[in-house]
């Protein structure tokens, strides 16, 4: 009785479907007998299902009948199925079946779905595999109908778990092994059942791996289908590890018949089977013990040749990125080329505080890191190869080049703040106004006296300016354990040079490069002996005469005479005796050959190039005279040229490189063909600071490299071919990780030999370096003949993870991890050359210091301009905080009152040292800022600026990328900023609680930062409702009142920068965010508009400058249209303005609108301020997973809920 209620399915034949359709006639009467089940006489239902059976192969019209929307015809066929236990009936509903969702694609499969015939038909393997023997022809016809099912129903291998029929297919394989008719369907069907990862194990446990190892086999042109079936489900059962642990004996094998089909297969007809092997192959080798096997097995030499003879056939990328993939994982770890991985040069904190990094960096005991690394590691290595399977990136198929695999990057939104309370404004002043008073002495102009002020002479009033408080300390000769001094003779900066020789300022100095008749290398960054040859003489005149400079006209002042040639004053650009005690000697020399070739050949005297003109803020003496006072851990002694010269922007555009298709893929084959011929080889240390002598290896047969001077990076150079190096960067000080920002010197390079040079430990999983960024290379030969230039240069350039292994111990506590390779190829234009390369435009702090001193030059009456030191920094140098605002018109009360209440903008930039580009934008808002134009007048006059240009000096005079000298990230210090640690953020975090404390909160903070991850120029805000809405925390907290006037100042910068994208930015608080600048800044300051503003490292993919790479020009601009914006935003703030109501709303609800678009946009939502999550459309680095993280075989392979992962897309792209 049962039955009846559970199957009474009623035929329907009206709706436009023709009652005299002979099939609905049939149909009709079929339901009609399953109702009455029991008695019917199996022999009617056999010759109905016989007839509707025989209708459906012979009139394509009766198919669309029962399949026609509105008609049960499919539910009766399958209730039939299910009441019946004729065999032959249900043979012919099985045909019936086959023959209907062979064709119509999906939506017959979904409907035959819907109505629970996945379940039938399991339950039909179930009872038939009780049979015995089992009817083969049932079996073969109902696998064949799974096998078109399975793929379309998400709960396939669920189901068939459940019901018990994966054993019953697999025992029908097992035992039919040379029946191919029947062996398809059923490995069709397994292949659906092994997607699970449930079943893959309980697959595996049953010798399915071995089984389909028994059909894979060498080439042949028979059973292609069944191999690549099988081949498919061994590679989906390999992706459980005991599986893939299970198939370490077969790697050879499975070699072996690679090898095999790549031979045979030269019409290239299966690549779909020898892609099959790869996937088994690429699964195994996800743990350790399949890495090994498949290196002993020679599987890197196999691949490798194999991939080689690929190369030319480009339909078959598909194989070389997925052998790459391969390869690259299994190319054993390796340590970098370092003794230790920690800084090489250490800053004594006078304070280290017991948790911080510096204690656990110095103090970690030997025994300190986990057995499993201890053993595998001397006493004295801090760093190891952590290669355990737990370290395992999931690796992703893609071949790296290919753009679709990353499109889906999700933000995830765990970051966000919920804690509504975290949210709301911190009221509290912790701090007693008395403690907070001695900062008044910052803000002299809301007290100055300006009844006793001399309007004529503006300098009276100011302060004396702090810029340069030691700038005639005596420079040492490095003596820091890593750079001794070769030539003690040499003399410190007072005894060398104790003047600047008194030459008018236009007269620039000369640097010489000299050479010995021998050969031999003079380093001649030193006055050359007064004594020097005649030859030398001529050679010197001879090269003097190619110089010249283009553009600039005749040098002004005089001084120099001789068509702008100054030849008598060759003081370097360093201070006195610095360059002789470099090691390496900065390659101003020549080769030996190459002089003897080459009569006084062009760049024999190097002229500073008159920028005075194009850069009103540069002048190469002032820059000496301010590296005199500024003070860096290694004792720097040198100046780099192109911070000495200067930079003038390029006129031309610099366009985002266009990725060149397979650049990532070469490249990844040279690093493996290093262990395919190991003898190719050099291995040549060429640079390193880590040996006390670091080597100068001058043989002519290397580069020579140089990273010793103020904002320097470079550790070691290795030379690994002929043309290669590897390079490595410094940590930052007291730390051992943070690598990515790098300044490094060039020079003895050959014309026109390709370059390739590979920085080995980055450590961001992705870089603009795969985007189109190109590196800066600065050319001194080029800056000599009027081109003092950073320019945006390199070729082949890419960005992916390498096989240098990152310990958990230099991973910040992390899971070990791999380092990145930066990778650029060059050839370089002139011979003896000094060249440069940056991660960006460089920006030291003495160029600050000389900035500073130029712009104070600038004032006039009209401008009050102040330059404090804030305070002095870990390093002894010192913090400069500026202000800036307009005179008071006169004396009077009113002027006075009105001048002392404008409201007050603070401003900060470079708290991470590797951000350059904030530094220039800073220079940008600075120098508007002492501008003279009408604009910048009226800015004056409606704000007072305070300005810490530079919040982390030592970092940025030491070369770090990220942190200060106590080795942490300032910009997560403001919650809790130490004085001692932390002095800058302590202090400018002081003055912002002393504005709060006399009613003078701050109208606009903003915090100039770098961006290395995206594009174009944004900001990050504060915004309680915007997160709330994010995060979805309530819908009552959503009432909460909230001004809208933190959207404003970037929507007017939007519309005015073109730099600049309102797309980009977000106004969301995040909890990894919550000790930054801006939120602390927001919340416990209490200003509204408190923001980070980003430039991008690369370029613009929006704007006038869409599709261009940034350069010194837009980041400036950009500084200067911020000021622009201010002055916008004073007009929408200002009382008077208030007043035209309407205007203002207009511009309101124009924000509005904007708002929500960008909220309702989720690609606009980034969770990181400074850094990355934001992974663009291409990913190089070959990490993202593809994998289930939850490993299968740890699930519980008897649970009943229908939520395990069904993933039933074979990720073939082929397919
Ligand atoms: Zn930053």
């Amino acid at each position: 009785m049962c039955e009846e209620k559970m199957n009474k399915p009623k035929m329907t034949t009206d709706k436009g479907v023709p009652s005299n359709s002979r099939v609905l006639m049939l149909l009709g009467q079929l339901e009609k007998l399953n109702g009455e089940s029991m008695l019917a006489d199996p022999e009617i239902t056999r010759q109905i299902t016989a007839k509707i059976l025989h209708l459906i192969q012979t009139q394509e019209k009766t198919r669309k009948d029962i399949m026609s929307k509105g008609s049960s015809g499919m539910e009766v066929i399958l209730a039939t199925l299910e009441n019946t236990r004729d065999l032959q009936t249900i043979l012919n509903i099985l045909y019936i079946l086959n023959e209907l969702l062979t064709v119509g694609g999906g939506r017959r499969i979904g409907v035959f779905v819907s109505k629970g015939g996945t379940g039938i038909l399991l339950q039909l393997v179930l009872s038939a595999s009780k049979e015995s023997p089992p009817s083969e022809e049932v079996m073969l016809q109902l696998h064949s109908v799974l096998a078109k099912v399975g793929p379309k129903d998400r709960k396939f291998g669920v189901k068939a778990r459940l019901n018990g029929a994966l054993n019953v297919t697999v025992n029908l394989l097992k035992q039919n092994l040379q029946n191919h008719k029947l062996l398809l369907p059923c490995l069709l069907v397994l292949r659906v059942y092994s997607s699970n990862s449930v079943n893959a194990v309980s697959l595996g446990k049953n010798g399915v791996v071995e089984l389909m190892l028994k059909i894979i086999g060498p080439y042949s042109k028979k059973n292609t289908s069944l191999l690549k079936v099988s081949l498919d489900t061994l590679g989906a059962l390999l992706k459980s590890k005991t599986n893939a642990r299970r198939a370490v004996v077969h790697v050879p094998v499975l070699l072996y018949i690679y090898q095999d089909w790549h031979r045979n297969d030269t019409c290239h007809r299966h690549v779909l089977i020898r892609k099959g092997v790869l996937g088994c192959l690429k699964n195994i080798t996800n743990s350790k013990l399949g890495r090994k096997a498949f290196i002993d097995a020679d599987g890197m030499r196999i691949l490798y040749n194999t991939s080689t003879e690929c190369l030319p056939v480009r339909t078959l990328d598909p194989l070389i990125n997925t052998s790459s993939l391969i390869m690259r994982k299994c190319f054993p770890k390796n340590r970098l080329p370092l003794p230790t991985i920690k800084s090489v040069f250490h800053h004594q904190l006078l304070h280290v505080p017991a948790g911080g990094p510096v204690a656990q960096l110095y103090n970690q005991p030997p025994g300190g890191v986990p057995i499993y690394q201890f053993y595998t590691k001397p006493p004295w290595v801090d760093d190891v190869v952590d290669d355990s399977d737990d370290n395992e990136d999931a690796e992703a198929e893609n071949d790296t080049e290919n753009e679709e695999e990353e499109k889906n990057n999700h933000a995830g939104n765990d970051d966000i703040e919920t804690d509504i309370n975290k949210l709301r404004p911190k009221e509290t002043h912790s701090r007693p106004f008395e403690e907070l008073k001695i900062y008044e002495r910052f803000f002299m102009e809301l007290s100055e006296d300006f009844q006793v002020f001399n309007f004529d002479n503006p300098k009276r009033g100011v302060t004396a300016t702090p810029a340069a408080p030691k700038s005639h300390r005596p420079i040492i000769v490095p003596t820091s354990q890593a750079l001794p001094p070769k030539h003690p003779t040499a003399a410190t900066l007072q005894g060398e040079c104790p003047h600047p020789a008194p030459v008018p300022r236009l007269d620039l100095d000369t640097i010489n490069i000299t050479k010995d008749q021998d050969g031999c290398c003079d380093h001649t960054h030193t006055r050359p002996h007064p004594g020097a040859g005649l030859e030398q003489e001529q050679e010197l005149v001879q090269g003097l005469e190619r110089v010249s400079l283009d553009g600039a006209g005749p040098q002004g002042g005089g001084g120099g005479g001789g068509g702008g040639v100054n030849r008598h004053n060759r003081q370097p650009p360093l201070l006195a005796g610095g360059v002789a005690a470099r090691p390496g000697g900065g390659g101003q020399e020549m080769l030996a050959e190459e002089w003897a070739e080459e009569e006084g050949g062009e760049g024999a005297v190097l002229e500073v190039p008159d920028t005075a003109l194009l850069l009103p803020l540069h002048d190469p003496d002032l820059y000496v005279e301010m590296v005199k006072s500024t003070r860096s851990v290694p004792q720097y002694s040198e100046v780099a040229y192109p911070d000495y010269f200067g930079h003038v922007a390029p006129t031309f555009r610099e366009h985002i490189l266009e990725r060149v298709y397979g650049v990532q893929r070469t490249k990844i084959f040279q690093d493996i063909e290093r262990l395919i011929h190991p003898n190719d080889i050099l291995d040549k240390v060429v640079y390193d600071l880590d040996i006390q002598s670091c080597p100068v290896v001058d043989d002519g047969e290397s580069l020579k490299f140089n990273s010793q001077f103020e904002s320097g990076n470079l550790r070691k150079a290795v030379q690994v071919r002929k043309f290669e190096y590897d390079l490595v960067l410094n940590s930052d000080i007291n730390s051992n990780h943070y690598h990515q920002w790098f300044y490094f010197e060039v020079s003895g390079m050959r014309v026109g030999a390709p370059y390739r040079f590979n920085i080995i430990n980055c450590e961001k999983s992705n870089s603009q370096f795969n985007y189109g960024m190109q590196v800066l290379m600065y050319s001194v030969q080029e800056a000599i003949s009027g081109r003092p230039r950073w320019i945006r240069t390199g070729t082949d350039i890419c960005y992916y993870k390498n096989h240098f292994s990152r310990s958990s111990i230099a991973a910040g506590g992390q899971k070990g991890k791999s380092y990145y390779t930066m990778t650029f190829s060059m050839i370089f234009n002139h011979k003896d050359d000094v060249c440069y390369f940056a991660y960006h435009y460089p920006y030291t702090y003495s160029t600050l210091k000389m900035h500073l001193q130029k712009l104070e030059a600038l004032r006039t009456p009209q401008i009050y301009m102040r330059q404090d030191v804030l305070c002095e920094t870990l390093g002894g140098n010192s913090c400069p905080l500026l202000t800036i605002t307009a005179m008071p018109e006169s004396t009077s009360n009113d002027q006075i009152c009105l001048f002392r209440n404008r409201p007050l903008v603070f401003l900060s930039a470079r708290v991470h040292p590797g951000e350059t580009n904030a530094s220039w934008v800073m220079k940008g808002t600075l120098e508007f800022l002492m501008g003279s134009s009408p604009l910048a007048q009226s800015l004056r006059e409606a704000y007072i600026f305070k300005i810490v240009p530079m919040l982390n000096p030592d970092g940025v005079v030491n070369g770090n990328h990220r942190c200060s000298l106590s080795g942490e990230d300032l910009n997560r210090q403001w919650q809790s900023p130490s004085p001692e640690l932390h002095p800058t953020i302590y202090h400018t975090k002081s003055l912002l609680q002393y504005l709060a404390a006399i009613q003078r909160v701050p109208l606009v903070f903003c915090d100039y930062h770098g961006h290395s991850r995206k594009k174009n120029v944004f900001m990050y805000g504060c915004s309680l409702k915007e997160t709330v809405w994010e995060t979805n925390i309530s819908a009552t907290s959503c009432e909460l009142h909230e001004d809208l006037g933190y959207r404003t100042l970037p929507k007017i910068l939007s519309q005015m920068a073109p730099a600049f994208s309102m797309a980009s930015c977000s106004f969301v608080v995040e909890r990894s965010k919550e000790a930054t600048a801006r939120v602390v800044v927001w919340r416990e300051i209490g200003v509204q508009r408190s923001y980070t503003m980003e430039s991008t490292l690369c370029g613009c993919d929006q704007g006038k400058y869409k599709g261009l790479q940034i350069g010194t020009r837009e980041l400036e601009e950009m500084g200067a249209q911020f000021c622009v914006a201010l002055l916008r935003l004073k007009r929408l703030t200002s009382p008077l303005e208030l007043r035209k109501r309407a205007h203002l709303l207009d511009v309101e609800s124009d924000l509005m609108e904007t708002r929500c678009k960008v909220s309702s946009n989720p690609s606009t939502y980034v969770l990181e301020d400074e850094e990355h999550t934001f992974m663009e459309e291409v990913d190089y680095s070959a990490e993202s997973g593809d994998e289930a993280d939850n490993d299968p075989d740890t699930a519980d392979p008897h649970d009943n809920h229908l939520s395990d992962s069904e993933s039933n897309n074979h990720r073939d792209s082929l397919t």
